[in-house]
Order: structure tokens, then C-alpha cells, then sequence
């Protein structure tokens, strides 16, 4: 097998090990500054509590598989892993509304978890003061894990199988040669290595720098405290550091509890950030001790004060204890609250896995296990790929001010639409300014500020025809949401719209080896001519959805790609790189030009009224049919036409460079005037593609579905060569995909959701909803979700919203037919 160095001796890396271990692969190195029995990072003195449930779903699932592991990693009869259940409280009625939605999650999720009333909270936690608190949930298999005690048990086991453990030797430079890690250098010399995997923890932009990765996580003190004995505890727990009582989070005041015997234990989120600089902190000890490690800095006990004031409220029984003592410890955050899993998309062979909790220590590990002997991950790995993020996503700056936000918020109740307060501004389009002019409300994502909708557009409400009239909608659906978006959906359906869509990500693939490389990576037939427009999947090797691409073939060596982000881009850009090597006769290249362009969705009945008063080209199907592009002029602007539609009307996207962007808007508003043009934003564009069927990658498919599943089979080419993941999906077809992505409409016309709640049949779970809107031309709200293939079109099922069932039923692919009677982009 590869020769692997792993970096980092702590809960990851010597997961990591063991993952690969029990994969087969023998030729393993693990290096730690630190010394081995306790190696100094934040592994050396995590409390170790494991709150599973997560908005995310791979987060969750990382969790679920922790536990399982470290429940079975034991020695001398006693596992790693003390389940004595976690319980989150709710002391403000907001947060007793948000454990709901924690325990629809946790359901789509598949963790089992109780919504517990104040009387059964004081039950399963005696010491709650009954006062303060409203409500619970309650995790029966959240628990303790120990986590230095199973580095060690770790260590043990890859050992025997093994794995070369070094201590005490700090790693100080990644070797590389023609773009591929070769090894490692330690004091003691090379370390030679074809694979290098970083597990360095909050380390990790040090390690990052020595192979010229940017690592986007910030290092940050975080305060836990031990009390003294607390005289209600006396004799509850025969060992020092045991537990009975179920770990408990206090979110309202950014705090969590857990038993040390007859002591507690008291983490506290709730105090000011404090960035720490990982490379200021010096060597790790050759003995390394509780009070003398790298990870622990000194307690500044003026920023506990509060939370042992309020720690005192929720436990009086802490009235009876002080402080005994407390330390700030150091851990990672990152821009987005995820972690960093993956390999460098400029450096091949460089892995990370780092910005990884205790809690998610074996999944993540289990998942680049995956990655590096099969090439994927069970789990998708969306939120969490160290190639999500753009340039300017990784200057220190942004890094330093986003990961502050994710401490200050890490206990927040956080609406899934809930922008960053900043930086904002950071990437505008040449749009940008008359959106401002029509009193666009925007939202940010990547950096870039998008449009939802439009204020100047209040007045068409009054217009509104009583069948597009919105409904009232609940408190939290109804945040970062307008009544405008159905006005603006009204229109697009009915007259024409203009749909900003430069932040989507545009990619050229040029040169002589083009063709094949999107042939090869696409499921899309892109040979046929220039001027063809195709929409293809990228898959992975076992047939997974990596992302969904419209592929505009311009000339014959020339491409232009709409693709799903960052992620696409190293892709494609990494495959590219492999193909030129190989064959020079082929070579190609790859170029994000999103920055530098910009793109204008023109859509609805009268769009073609609209180009055509500014523009002598034939814009009609006869010329431009349906999935075909071409080099047009509009007022004088040079432009590229492509017949696509997201909404189900027809029209174009048109692209051209950055510079002419205000002009292209001007003179298309100025002359839509007569034909009731409007600008509409995100919130209509996405309810008006749901309702057309259209799936959103990331979304309503990732790389745990196939295309079958997803109902993108349309998109697989049939003859022809080879692409990747096709081997995969041999044998396999819409009849024997065992769920589907169906779409519901709510049976009560009003109720809404808003994407991950449980959907029920016959009172089963059998599935969630990925995305969900109010569908303005059908009258109801629907969503997408994917369902057990037993569940059938017409069947009832129930979806639960912040834990009330609302009845909904199961469609076809899309509530809405679009102008093209074929699934579009
Ligand atoms: P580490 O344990 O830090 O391991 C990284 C290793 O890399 C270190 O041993 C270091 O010596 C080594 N290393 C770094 N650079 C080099 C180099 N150049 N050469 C060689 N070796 C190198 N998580 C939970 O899930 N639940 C909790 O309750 C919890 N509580 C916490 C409480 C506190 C106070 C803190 C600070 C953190 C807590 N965490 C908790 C977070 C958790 O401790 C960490 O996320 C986790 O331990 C990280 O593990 P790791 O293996 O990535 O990092």
C-alpha cells in the first residue's frame, strides 16, 4: 500500500490510523511533537462529551459512528464511551422551539431522541432548578467519550498491526516534487511518504504553511472549570472522573456540565473570543502534565465569572462549591462551523483532517479512510471538504473575523437563512448597484451578496390576482422572507424577469484535450457541436451525484461550464492538471471566470419581446432552440445567449464580461419597461425551480445519491465512451433504486417547512424533505424529499415541523409543468 505519514497523534490522527489499519494498509507512520502517552494538543485534556444531534447531517453521523466505536474500543472489560445520555434544556421559549427542530433532525437523521417536559427533565437531572427550566431533549446514547484513554487504546492497537508511532519530534517541512507530497522532514531526518495527512489540530495552518496550503481555521481559548466537591454529589460516583448524570447543555447561556465523581465539570462559550496564535505557543514538553501543555493556557477567571453565576441559578446544588479550578483551553474554529476533511486541491497526496470535535473524531476519520482506499466517503462530505472555500474565504482576515462569529454563535439558534453580520460587500457583481436602487433585500453566501427580492416591487402586490396571494406564514418560516417574492413569481410567470445569477459559478475548459476531459468526468454526451448546451452530473466511482453541471459548448476546443462551486473547480482543475501531464496532445485548461463575468437570467412569456427590442439577432427557437447557446449582440454588447430556464419559463442566460454588466442591465430594463419587466430575486427563483422539478446539487442530491435515486437518469448518456462512476451503475435503474426524490404538496395550503424535517408514512420514518418553498403557481407549499420506493405517488404522509405533523402528498417529479416537457436545468 501507499506509504502514509499521519501528523498528529491526537483523537483524529490516531483514529485516522486505525481506520486505515483496519482497511489493509500496513506502511504507516504517525509523528507527534508531543509525547505519545500524552501527546499535549486538545485531545490531552477534552472533557469528552458527545451531543450528537446536528443540523448537519454528517455531522450527525459522525457522532452516531464515534459512539459506536469508542463503545467498542475497550480494555479490561471497560469501553471508551460512558452512555449516560445527554440532555439539552430549554430556559426561553425560542429555545424550547428550537429543541423541537433539533429533534426533527435528529429523527431525519436517525438518532433517537425524547422532547421532554420541565417535570421529566427534573426527573432525569434531579438538580435543575425546576424554575428556570421549560422543557428538555433528551438523547438516550449521547455520553462521555474518553478520549486520551482511547488515543492510548488506538495507539495499542495500530501498533500490533503495525503502525510506526514517533514521539516527541515535531514535523518542520512537507516534502513535495512536481506537485505531489514525497515525505516529511523531522530533526531526524526524512520521512519519506506518498501520502501525508495532516491531523495537527489547531496546528493546523502551521503544517498547512510548510506545504503551502492555506488552512482556513482559527485557534481559540475556550474555558472549562472542575469544582470543588459538591456535598449533593457525595458518594454518587465511586471513581474520580465518573459520571451518571446525563451530560447537559444550558444553550441559552453558552454552557455544558458534566460529572467529575462528586465535582463538575463547567464549559463555558458565552465569553469573549480569544484568538490564539499556534505558532507563539513554543515546543511541546517532553513531559507533558495537566498543567504543562501546549493546548492549556491560563484561566482569566473574569470571563467565567457570569457563567458561574448562572451555573449556580440552573444547579443550586453549586451553591455549595466554588471554583477549584479552571484552564483555557485551545481547540479550532473554521468560517463555517464545519471541519476540514480532504485532500489539498493543489498539492496532491496532502490531506487534512482538522477543526474536528472529540464527538466527530471516528467518522471524520472513517470518512478519509474511505476517501483514500475506495475515493469516497459514505457520508457526503459537502460542508466539510477543505476545497469548499474561494481565495478569498482563505486570507487569514476573513478566516479571523468568520471563525470568531462561529464561537460567538456556536450555541446561537441560527435560522437556516441567517446571513453573516459581515464582512459584507466582499464580492458584488456589476448588478449590484441598481439592485441597491430597487431596494434589493440581499443575502450573503460565499461572500456574495444575492438579491431575494426587491422592495420597489411592494406595489405589484395590490395587483396580485387572488390565486398568487401568499399566505400568512409562521414566525420562523416567515424570517428573511417577503410576501414580494410572490409578486416577483407572478411576473416571471406571467410578463418577464430578470434574475441576477453572476455569483453562480461559470468555468472555462479550453484546449485541444477539453472534449475528453468532460466526456471522461461527465455523463453528458458534449461531443455533439458547437453551439449545444448540455446538462451532465459528474459522478463519483460508485455512482454518487458529486455536483450537476450545464456545459455550453462554445467551439471546439472551447467550454463553458456552469458549475456548483469551489469544489467543482479543484475538481476539474485536478483532473485537468493529470490530463495534460499524461498526454500534452491533450492538454487543457481550466479558469474560473465567475469574477470576471457576469450573468443575467432574462425569463417569462414576454422575455423574447424584451431581447428582441435591443437586439437584431434571431433569438427564436428557430435559431436558438432549447439547450443550444450562441454569440449574440445586445445594444451593442457582445454577449453569450444560452436557451436554459431554472424556472420552467423560457428565455436565456446571457453572459458577458464583467465591464459591460451595468450596460446589459440598462438597456434590457429600459426596454422590458413596456412589457412589464421586473427584477426578481433568490426567494422566487427558488420556489419557481422547485415547482418545476428542478433539483438543487448539495441540496436535494449529493454524492449518497445516484442519479436514479435523484431522477436525473435523463442526464446519463447512453452510448458512447466511458465516463467516470457509469462501471457503477451497471445493473441499477429507476425500478430498482430503493428511495426517490419525490416532491409533496402540503394538504392544507398554508403549512410551511423548510428543508430536513422527517417525513412519516403510516406513522414510520421514511425519509426527510431536503428542500421546500411555497409553490406561488400551484397555491401551496411543497417540498422535496427523499422517500422509500414504497411510498407511492398519491400515498399521505406527514411531515413534522418543529414537532406538529402536517399532512402532505406525494407528486410526481414537479407540481408544476414546465414550457419544456423535458426535467431542465
Ligand atoms: P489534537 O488533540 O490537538 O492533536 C493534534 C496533534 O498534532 C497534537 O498532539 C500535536 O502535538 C500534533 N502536532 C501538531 N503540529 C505538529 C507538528 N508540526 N509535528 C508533529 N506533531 C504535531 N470536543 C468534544 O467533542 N467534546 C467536548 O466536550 C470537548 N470539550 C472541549 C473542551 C475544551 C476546553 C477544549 C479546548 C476542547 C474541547 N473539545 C471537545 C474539542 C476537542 O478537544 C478537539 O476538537 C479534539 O481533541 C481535536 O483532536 P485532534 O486530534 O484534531 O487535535
Amino acid at each position: 500500500s501507499s506509504r502514509v505519514v499521519i501528523i498528529g497523534a491526537g483523537i483524529v490522527g490516531a483514529n485516522v490510523a486505525d481506520e486505515l489499519t483496519s482497511r489493509g494498509w500496513t506502511d504507516i507512520t504517525v509523528v507527534d511533537q508531543g509525547p505519545l502517552e500524552l501527546a499535549g494538543g486538545s485531545t490531552s485534556h477534552a472533557p469528552g462529551l458527545v451531543f450528537q444531534s446536528n443540523a448537519s447531517k454528517a455531522l450527525t453521523l459522525f457522532a452516531r459512528y464515534t459512539v459506536e466505536k469508542l463503545q467498542s474500543l475497550g480494555k479490561d472489560g471497560e469501553s471508551c464511551f460512558n452512555q449516560v445520555g445527554g440532555l439539552e434544556v430549554a430556559t426561553t421559549p425560542e429555545r424550547l422551539q428550537e429543541l423541537k427542530r433539533k429533534h426533527g433532525f435528529a429523527t431525519s437523521w436517525g438518532v433517537d431522541t425524547r422532547l421532554i417536559s420541565a417535570e421529566e427533565c427534573s426527573n432525569v437531572y434531579p438538580l435543575l432548578n425546576k424554575e428556570l427550566v421549560l422543557g428538555g431533549l433528551h438523547i438516550p446514547s449521547d455520553g462521555l467519550a474518553l478520549a486520551a484513554r482511547a488515543v492510548q487504546l488506538l495507539i495499542e492497537r495500530t501498533s500490533k498491526a503495525g503502525v510506526r508511532y514517533i514521539g516527541s519530534t515535531p514535523v518542520t517541512g512537507i516534502n513535495q516534487a512536481d506537485g505531489r507530497v514525497t515525505g516529511v522532514t523531522t530533526p531526524n531526518g526524512i520521512i519519506p511518504a506518498d501520502i501525508v495527512i495532516s491531523c495537527a489540530g489547531f496546528w493546523g495552518v502551521e503544517v498547512g504553511a510548510m506545504a503551502g496550503v492555506p488552512i482556513p481555521l482559527l485557534p481559540m481559548a475556550h474555558q472549562y472549570v472542575k469544582t470543588t466537591a459538591v456535598p449533593a454529589q457525595a458518594g454518587r460516583n465511586a471513581l474520580p472522573n465518573g459520571a451518571n448524570l446525563p451530560i447537559l447543555r444550558y444553550q441559552d447561556q453558552d454552557i455544558y456540565y458534566r460529572e467529575h465523581g462528586d465535582r463538575f465539570g463547567i464549559g463555558y462559550y458565552g465569553h469573549r473570543p480569544i484568538p490564539v496564535d499556534a505558532a507563539s505557543l513554543g515546543p511541546t514538553p517532553r513531559h507533558v502534565t495537566e498543567d504543562n501543555m501546549p493546548s492549556r493556557l491560563k484561566f482569566t477567571p473574569k470571563d467565567f465569572e457570569p457563567a458561574w453565576k448562572l451555573s449556580q441559578e440552573l444547579l443550586p446544588a453549586l451553591q455549595k462549591s466554588t471554583v477549584a479550578e479552571g484552564f483555557n483551553g485551545i481547540l479550532s474554529f473554521t468560517p463555517d462551523g464545519g471541519p476540514l476533511v480532504g485532500q489539498s486541491s493543489t498539492l496532491d497526496g496532502f490531506f487534512v483532517a482538522e477543526a474536528v470535535w472529540v464527538t466527530h473524531s471516528a467518522g471524520v476519520a472513517r470518512a478519509l479512510a474511505e476517501i483514500l482506499t475506495t475515493g469516497k466517503s459514505q457520508v457526503d462530505l459537502t460542508g466539510c471538504d477543505l476545497s469548499r472555500f474561494d481565495p478569498v474565504q482563505l486570507t487569514p482576515a476573513y478566516v479571523k473575523e468568520t471563525s470568531q462569529q462561529d464561537f460567538v454563535q456556536v450555541y446561537d439558534i441560527l435560522h437556516p437563512f441567517q446571513p453573516r453580520d459581515s464582512p459584507r460587500d466582499l464580492r458584488v457583481g456589476p448588478f449590484h448597484e441598481r439592485q441597491r436602487e430597487l431596494g434589493a433585500f440581499f443575502l450573503e453566501t460565499g461572500g456574495w451578496e444575492r438579491a431575494e427580492w426587491y422592495e420597489t416591487n411592494k406595489g405589484l402586490l395590490s395587483h396580485l390576482p387572488a390565486k398568487w396571494r401568499p399566505v400568512e406564514r409562521d414566525a420562523w418560516s416567515a424570517r428573511y422572507y417577503s410576501p414580494i417574492a410572490a409578486a416577483e413569481a407572478w411576473k416571471t410567470r406571467t410578463a418577464a424577469a430578470l434574475y441576477d445569477l453572476t455569483p453562480q459559478r461559470r468555468i472555462e475548459v479550453t484546449g485541444p484535450g477539453a472534449a475528453k476531459l468532460l466526456l471522461r468526468l461527465t455523463t453528458g454526451d458534449v461531443s455533439r457541436p458547437p453551439g449545444t448546451v448540455t446538462y451532465a452530473l459528474l459522478l463519483d466511482g460508485s455512482g454518487g451525484i458529486r455536483s450537476d453541471l450545464v456545459i455550453a459548448r462554445l467551439g471546439k476546443d472551447s467550454f463553458q461550464v456552469s458549475a456548483n462551486g469551489a469544489m467543482d473547480f479543484a475538481h476539474l482543475s485536478r483532473e485537468a492538471r493529470i490530463q495534460t501531464t499524461k498526454s500534452p496532445a491533450r492538454s487543457v485548461q481550466v479558469r474560473d471566470t465567475t469574477g470576471s463575468t457576469c450573468c443575467l437570467g432574462l425569463w417569462g412569456p414576454r422575455a423574447r419581446n424584451v431581447v428582441m427590442a435591443v437586439s437584431t439577432d434571431d433569438f427564436t427557437g428557430a435559431s436558438l432552440p432549447y439547450m443550444h447557446a450562441m454569440k449574440a449582440t445586445i445594444a451593442g454588447i457582445p454577449v453569450t445567449a444560452m436557451s436554459v430556464s431554472y424556472v420552467g419559463e423560457p428565455g436565456w442566460e446571457i453572459h458577458t464580461t464583467a465591464e459591460y454588466g451595468r450596460r446589459l442591465w440598462d438597456v434590457l430594463w429600459r426596454a422590458g419597461q413596456s412589457h412589464g419587466l421586473i427584477a426578481a430575486g433568490r426567494a422566487a427563483f427558488y420556489a419557481l425551480r422547485l415547482e418545476s422539478g428542478i433539483r438543487l446539487w448539495g441540496v436535494d442530491m449529493t454524492t449518497e445519491h445516484d442519479p436514479y435515486e435523484a431522477g436525473l437518469d435523463f442526464a446519463l448518456r447512453e452510448s458512447g465512451s466511458f465516463y467516470f462512476g457509469r462501471e457503477a451503475l451497471r445493473g441499477r435503474s429507476a425500478k430498482t433504486a430503493a428511495r426517490r426524490l419525490q416532491c409533496l404538496t402540503v394538504d392544507d395550503g398554508r403549512s410551511m417547512v423548510l428543508g430536513k424535517e422527517p417525513v412519516f408514512a403510516s406513522g414510520k420514518s421514511v425519509g426527510y424533505i431536503t428542500s421546500a418553498a411555497f409553490g406561488y403557481t400551484v397555491g401551496k407549499p411543497i417540498a422535496f424529499a427523499y422517500l422509500a420506493a414504497s411510498v407511492a405517488e398519491g400515498d399521505s404522509v406527514e411531515i413534522e415541523y418543529f414537532g406538529r405533523r402536517i399532512r402532505a402528498t406525494v407528486m410526481r417529479d414537479s407540481a408544476y409543468k414546465p414550457h419544456s416537457d423535458r426535467p431542465l436545468v
